[in-house]
Order: C-alpha cells, then structure tokens, then sequence
C-alpha cells in the first residue's frame, strides 16, 4: 500500500515524463528498452557512445531521473562512466552486462551502480527495476542538485578538462585557459593575457596571445563543438564566456 502511493507520488509529482538516459549500442536492445519504457510513461534519450552520454550528463539542464548503461560500449568501458560519475553525483545507475563479464559486475556494483540485469533480460524486468530504484532515490533524503561544472581542474596535475574530457594544451594554452577561467565573462585586454601568461618573455606580442588563443579555441572546440566559449571583443581582448546556468569550474582535489 504504502509502496504503492509512493510509486504514484513519483509519477504525478511532476507534469514533464521522467527522464531516462540509455547507454547501449546494441541497436536491437535499445529498440526493446525504449519501447518498453516509453511504454511506462518514461521519457528516454538513448545514445551509444560513452563521449556522448558525457556530453548529456555535463548539459547545464540535463535533469536525467536514471542512468541505463551498457557495459561493453565501442569507445570505452561503461565502468568508468560510472566511476567518474560517481565523483559529483548520486544519478541512480543500472547496469546492463553481457555474459561472461560477472567481474565487472561485481566491480560496477563496488563502484557506485545501483543495480544490475545480466543480457538477455526481459524489458519488463528493467521497467520493474528503474520504478524500484527511483522509488528508493525518492524516499532517500534529496540530496542537493549536483551539476557537473563543464570545466575541471586539475591543479596540481596542471591539466583541465572539458565536458569529462582532458584538453591536450601547451603550457601557454593552458596559462591562458587558466587566466580565462579565474573570472568567466570578464573582458581581459592582449597585454594583460601577456603579463599573466607569458610573464617578462621579451620575444611575444600581440599577435602571440591571438596565435594562442586560436588553437586553444580550436581544442575547445573540439569537445564542445556546440559552444563558443572564447568570445573575442574587437579592440578590447577575450573573455571565456560559459553557458547560462553552468557551474563553471571545479577543482580537483
Ligand atoms: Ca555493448
């Protein structure tokens, strides 16, 4: 009884479906899954490819109710989605496994999943396991919304990431990266990215810090395609301007 109006208050208390995400490059078993949960009232994006389950989970509105991952995925293992994951975020997760990969089970459920189906399983099965998991997330204390920063650094490691993904800069590049993130939006002149990056070097100039910072936008690019995250301000410099509601930056312990 008390299960059970639980089980109603998660599916009336919001007027959007809930959100799935579906990792899985199986095309047959994504087409099952999505049927079946569709079915259920769930709204589900599916995507194969772990960079593209990252790219999602770091959108800036990405409200995802559950994470449905495959374990053997063409560009990565699912195991270390989960892992990372599990750094910032308590997304409840499922996993899917194909026979034969009973240690990554184990080590999935060690590293955070929530739960498990070994293939072949029946898509009613997963429907009665998302319901049960979302209905434990639900009872649990809510925990404060944790939104991935799009940005992570790796201070002592002198890295950055973007969108989960490590960036391949220079020294310079990364300088000025760096500078760039210290105040998102904040127009910073070429002679003040000089000082700050290139410091006393005599040999760079202007045209030093343009040469920078268009291979450094090109990198960035690279991962997030979708965003023009270094905004250049005719006669008056840079600035790094991050989407509306992203957190930015966050530092790696
Ligand atoms: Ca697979």
């Amino acid at each position: 009884m008390t299960e059970s109006l639980t089980a109603q208050c998660v599916w009336q208390n919001a007027h959007v479906p809930t959100a799935l995400l579906l990792v899985e490059d199986d095309p047959a078993i994504a087409h099952t899954v999505v049927y079946a949960l569709q079915r259920e009232g769930f709204q589900v994006d599916h995507v194969l490819l772990l960079r593209e389950a990252l790219r999602r989970l770091h959108e800036p509105l990405a409200r995802y109710a559950a994470l449905i991952l495959d374990l053997g995925l063409p560009d990565g293992n699912g195991l270390d989605l989960c892992r990372e994951l599990r750094r910032t975020s308590n997304l409840p997760i499922v996993m899917l496994s194909a026979r034969g990969e009973e240690m990554d089970r184990v080590l999935g459920l060690e590293l955070g999943a929530d739960d498990y189906l070994s293939k072949p399983f029946s898509p009613r099965e997963l429907c009665a396991r998302v319901r049960a998991l979302l209905r434990r997330s639900a009872l649990a204390p809510p925990a404060a919304p944790q939104a991935v920063a799009l940005f992570e650094h790796d201070v002592a490691g002198a890295r950055l990431r973007l969108a989960g993904q490590w960036l391949k800069l220079t020294r310079r590049e990364y300088g000025l990266l760096r500078s760039l993130l210290q105040r998102p939006g904040k127009v910073w002149s070429r002679e003040q990215l000089l000082s700050e990056v290139w410091g006393d070097d005599a040999q760079s100039t202007d045209r030093t810090v343009d040469t920078h910072v268009k291979t450094l936008r090109a990198k960035l690019r690279d991962v997030r395609p979708d965003l023009e995250l270094i905004v250049t301000h005719r006669g008056l410099g840079y600035s790094l301007d991050l989407p509306n509601g992203s957190p930015g930056v966050r530092a790696l312990a």
